[in-house]
């Protein structure tokens, strides 16, 4: 059940069937084997086409098949927030370059999970200099197991690695704009990092929010669903009612919508915390079908009631 629940999940998010002998050539260079659910999300991300939404003045929103990515174009060189699979490079090059001329200058990673970072040494080999929480660069230097899924993330490549990290917060004026960085608790993962173009007002939260369904947290690199609404509730206090919002999956968002997946969170932490201080197991839990009623509204996004039933369970 579980197999068939996760192969679901990943295959939603751009995870088709596909070869690893279709991803560019340098990244034959990488030493460790890379598991397969990597090399058919990098045959999925070459198929995927990037999207580019316009968000502000000189701010826009890239999408396509991994985490979503924010651009900001300018004089001083552009910004781009997330990396996507390593063969989304191209794609994103390409795409930045139909809206600007501009050169390169940072890369800037939400958090350390390979939707977001394997286009890392790609857009590093392109110019960018990797930016990100000093954790992201922690756990990218290191193989991570992903429990849920049963596979292990290979350490990256050097030129993958963040050149620039910093711990609470960080600040960055670029292009006519401030960048205010900061540090989430321990949310989704251990590494999650928010990023406000203040000016333009876009707030891009990385996968402290799947905008519109349930969210993966990834518990074993710190995530919990306790530190999933209270990231939920960082982020709101930021965000003003017409601050642009952009989850790390799903749809372009705002306030109003983030507050609604953040009272899911709470509900669906309440409802499995009194189950499990009644006494029931983890599967009973589950079997209790505690979630049936938000079903029809949040189980849009691949990653199921149960699945998330169970990380809630284990990390309360
Ligand atoms: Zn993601
Ligand atoms: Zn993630």
């Amino acid at each position: 059940m579980r197999t068939e629940i996760n192969r679901r999940g990943f295959v939603k998010f751009g995870l088709a069937a596909g070869a690893a002998s279709l991803a560019p050539r340098w990244l034959a260079a990488q030493a460790a084997p890379v598991p397969d659910r990597i090399a058919q999300a990098r045959a999925g991300a070459l198929k995927t086409p990037i999207k580019t939404t316009k968000l502000a003045d000189n701010v826009y929103l890239l999408q396509g098949a991994g985490g979503n990515m924010a651009l900001q174009t300018g004089p001083e060189g552009n910004i781009l927030i997330d990396a996507s699979f390593a063969t989304a490079v191209p794609g994103i090059l390409e795409a930045i370059g139909a809206v600007s001329k501009a050169s390169p200058d940072a890369l800037i990673n939400t958090h350390w999970h390979f939707d977001h970072t394997d286009g890392n040494e790609g857009l590093h080999a392109a110019g960018f200099t990797v930016v990100a929480h000093e954790k992201t660069r922690e756990r990218l230097s290191a193989p991570q197991t992903m429990k849920l899924f049963g596979f292990t993330v290979p350490a990256s490549p050097a030129g993958a690695l963040p050149s620039v990290t910093f711990g609470d917060t960080m600040q960055a004026w670029r292009n006519g704009d401030t960048l205010h960085m900061a540090h989430f608790e321990p949310a989704h993962t251990d590494t999650d990092i928010y990023i406000h173009f203040k000016k333009a007002d876009v707030l891009h939260v990385g996968d402290i929010w799947f905008n519109g369904m349930y969210p993966f947290i990834d518990e074993g690199t710190g995530g919990s669903i306790g530190g999933m609404i209270k990231a939920g509730e960082k982020a709101l206090a930021i965000a003003g009612p017409d601050t642009k919002i952009i989850p790390g999956h799903g749809p372009l968002g705002n306030k109003a919508q983030l507050q609604k997946f953040h009272d899911m969170l709470s509900t669906v932490r309440d409802r499995v915390d009194a189950l499990k201080a009644g006494g029931a197991s983890e599967q009973e839990v589950i079997a209790k079908k505690p979630l049936a009623d938000l079903d029809e509204t949040w189980a849009k996004g691949g990653f199921s009631a149960d699945m998330l039933i169970g990380i809630a369970y284990r990390t309360l």
